[in-house]
């Protein structure tokens, strides 16, 4: 839905050049959520814009449906971005204006009449769960209601593609999770493409198929979220499941980003006669699927051959101890 190739983006300021993009590629699949994390000036809301061509790269290409956003211009450029809806972090609600009025302004901003625009307003409302709060000016508004608002006003043109530049950023945790589920909902039940960028890894976890680790205006990293944790070596993995803090020479940890059926543990025991002892691990859910985590110290005389019996079954198995 989202094929981006070569984008290059230098900043030119009075005695400095930024290189905010540095040769990215970026390819977002259709009813995909795709995470960009990265730290601040790593160049993730430059590579938003670009995308919607609200930047124009100094080189390389975008593509959004098919259609090369690269080549067009003016009029047809503002028609192509209909298709694109964007929300940000600070909201960008116009304070003057009601609930309802802010979701209207891109419809008559559209020429969409009168009769029409209440009506798809009214359904906007309903789908973010506001619509309650239709005559409500944004000052009335926790921030997570602002948030509904911002992504109900990106959605009145029926866009394909979903940007979002930090949403939750601003939020506390909790609402947090709600605008998350709200976004995986919408992507869920509309077909929508979702791109975000975000500097909490949390937010990768939770909601992300796909992600990249951006830095210096370049992509390290990148690939779907489940084929990453299984990657050893990965940065991603890494930094959604860090290496517990403490380990002895012994310590294993053995991440499986699918359920097991198998008694592998003891399977394990039994093969090679090496001692388990459990330390530590947990479940959590990635992606919308489980991915097992255990922590074990593993000894044995035939420890080695134990561990590569773990990753010939498709387990990521990582020495944890140094
Ligand atoms: P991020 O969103 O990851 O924090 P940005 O894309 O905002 O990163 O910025 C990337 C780099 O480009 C930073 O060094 C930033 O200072 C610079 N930059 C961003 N926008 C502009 C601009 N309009 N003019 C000059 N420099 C900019
Ligand atoms: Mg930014």
């Amino acid at each position: 839905m989202i094929d981006a190739v070569g984008l290059h983006k230098v900043y030119r300021l009075k005695k400095r050049r930024v290189t905010a993009l540095n040769g990215v590629d970026l390819r977002v699949e259709p009813g995909e959520i795709y995470g960009v994390v990265g730290q601040s000036g790593a160049g993730k809301s430059t590579l938003l814009r670009t995308v919607n061509l609200l930047e124009r790269p100094d080189a390389g290409t975008v593509r959004v449906g098919g259609e090369e956003l690269t080549s067009l211009r003016g009029a047809g450029l503002r028609t192509a971005r209909r298709r694109i809806g964007m929300v940000h972090q600070h909201f960008a609600l116009l304070a003057s204006r009601t609930v309802a009025g802010n979701v209207a302004f891109p419809l008559e901003v559209a020429g969409v009449g009168r009769t029409e625009r209440r009506a798809r307003v009214g359904e906007l409302l309903d789908l973010v769960g506001l619509a309650d709060k239709a005559r409500a000016h944004p000052s009335q508004l926790s921030g997570g209601q602002k948030q509904r608002v911002g992504i109900a006003r990106a959605l009145a043109s029926r866009p394909d593609v979903l940007l979002s530049d930090e949403a939750t950023s601003a939020l506390d945790p909790a609402t947090t999770d709600s605008i998350l589920a709200l976004l995986r909902r919408l992507r869920d039940e509309l077909g929508l493409t979702i791109l975000l960028i975000t500097h909490e890894m949390d937010v990768i976890k939770r909601i992300c198929d796909s992600a990249a680790i951006m830095e210096a205006g370049e992509f390290r990293e990148s690939g779907r979220v489940l084929d990453l944790i299984g990657t050893p070596g990965s940065l991603l993995a890494r930094s959604l499941f860090p290496l517990p803090d403490r380990g002895g020479p012994d310590t294993v940890v053995v991440t499986y980003p699918r359920s097991y059926d198998e008694p592998l543990m003891s399977e394990l025991t039994r093969r090679f006669d090496v001692d388990v002892n459990i330390l530590g691990g947990g479940v959590e859910q990635v992606a919308g699927q489980s991915v097992g985590r255990l922590i074990v110290d593993l000894r044995g005389a035939r420890r080695g051959p134990a561990l590569s019996y773990l990753a010939e079954h498709g387990l990521l198995v990582e020495e944890a101890g140094q």
